[in-house]
């Protein structure tokens, strides 16, 4: 009943908005206002904030499959509600939490989170945005780039040196919207994802007011690396999602376009292209379902979660150029949607940690930790 209606929210208003959006750049708020009032955004915030108080992670696996099948790749609710509304969820205080959360779940205020600057992706603790202790407020000076949802954006979460003396000496800001030496940039031209508006931010002695720091001084980082499994679990289910989209509308392509007198689907090397991409599809889906269900008992572990990212993201790039060539030359032309797909995919191995930062996480965990000398 919960995949009806999330499918009917996205057939009904995301679907007929999804051409105008790419075309202008940005999702319309209104697409927020709508999922809240359907129940879709924060699902798993308590009933006394306006959410459902459902904690249960298949619940957003849902919405990112149904956006994926009929929605729009740029429409980031997810990012919303389960990337970054948690900081506010699980770091804030009462006051904060009752202060910013009703208006999460209804649509009203849209959430960003903002780590990346122009000299700093990968590497977190090379972050150069600055807070200062003024006694009664932090004065917040820097700037972040590639932000989603960055136009867009209410509350901007936004990860700031504390302690110089300290690589990983960060601490988390909520900066709302109209505070003042708040401003944005660019929404950034990008090769994809072009409903999406991804921006920079700019922070001018921003006077950040004490009851706007989400979590513990100077244990950013650590909060950051708190959220960062469920992340790319996040990642890993619409990756997959994806790439299941483009495997059934190129299942529908070779079956109707001929060449040589028959369906494309009928040559061998199709019939086979089509098997290999099945299998690992399928073997990803139960990997992806047996993160969740470790990830819903509290123990799904970093290393875990960065094969599911890994996998899924190379697996997604592998799925959409395979589909492309079997479209042939029309896979390369807009008003086919495996075209627009092909771009959006590119960026799944490079943010929210890149293939090579999965990796070496990974080979950590299997004591392969070049910082471990003996
Ligand atoms: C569309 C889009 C949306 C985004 N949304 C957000 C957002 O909402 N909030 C936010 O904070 N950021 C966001 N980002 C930023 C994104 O997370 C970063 O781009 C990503 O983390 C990579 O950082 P970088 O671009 O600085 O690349 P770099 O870190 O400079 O990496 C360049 C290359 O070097 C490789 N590399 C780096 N370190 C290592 C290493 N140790 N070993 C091996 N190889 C390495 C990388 O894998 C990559 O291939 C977004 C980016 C894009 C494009």
């Amino acid at each position: 009943m919960f995949r009806d209606a999330v499918r009917n929210f996205f057939i009904k208003e995301v679907k007929p908005h999804a051409e105008r959006w790419n075309e202008q750049g940005i999702v319309d708020r209104e697409a927020f206002l709508k999922a809240g009032e359907q129940g879709l955004l924060l699902t798993w915030a308590d009933e006394k904030y306006g959410g459902a108080g459902i904690k249960d992670f298949r619940y957003e696996q849902v919405i990112i499959e149904e956006n994926a099948r009929n929605g729009d790749a740029g429409f980031f609710l997810t990012l919303h509600s389960r990337l970054v509304g948690p900081y506010i969820g699980e770091l804030g205080t009462e006051e904060q939490k009752a202060r910013w959360l009703p208006k999460c779940v209804s649509g009203e205020h849209i959430l960003a989170v903002a780590i990346t600057e122009p000299g700093a992706g990968s590497d977190v603790a090379g972050l150069r945005a600055r807070a200062e202790d003024k006694g009664d407020h932090y004065l917040l000076n820097g700037s972040k780039t590639y932000i989603s949802n960055g136009i867009l954006a209410d509350l901007v979460i936004v990860v700031a040196r504390t302690d110089p003396n300290s690589s990983h000496g960060l601490s988390l800001f909520v900066v709302e919207r109209g505070m003042e030496g708040f401003e944005r940039g660019r929404n950034l031209k990008k090769m994809g994802l072009k409903s999406q508006d991804t921006a920079e931010l700019f922070f001018n002695n921003v006077k950040v007011p004490k009851e706007n720091l989400l979590g513990e001084f100077n244990r950013g980082f650590y909060h950051l690396m708190h959220f960062l499994a469920e992340e790319r679990l996040l990642g890993a289910v619409g990756y997959h999602a994806w790439s299941e989209k483009a495997f059934d509308i190129t299942m529908e392509f070779i079956n109707e376009r001929k060449a040589f007198g028959q369906t494309i689907a009928a040559f061998q090397n199709t019939r086979f292209k089509m098997a290999d991409m099945r299998t690992e599809l399928d073997v990803a889906q139960a990997y992806i379902d047996h993160c969740v269900i470790v990830h819903n008992e509290g123990k799904l572990s970093a290393a875990d979660a960065a094969k599911a990212k890994l996998y899924t993201s190379e697996l997604e790039g592998r799925v959409m150029d395979a589909c492309v060539q079997l479209h042939g030359g029309a896979g390369y032309m807009d008003e086919y949607p495996i075209s627009r797909m092909y771009a959006n995919a590119r960026i799944s191995r490079i943010f929210a940690g890149s293939s090579e930062i999965m990796r070496e996480i990974i080979a950590r965990s299997i004591g392969l930790d070049p910082r471990k000398k003996d």
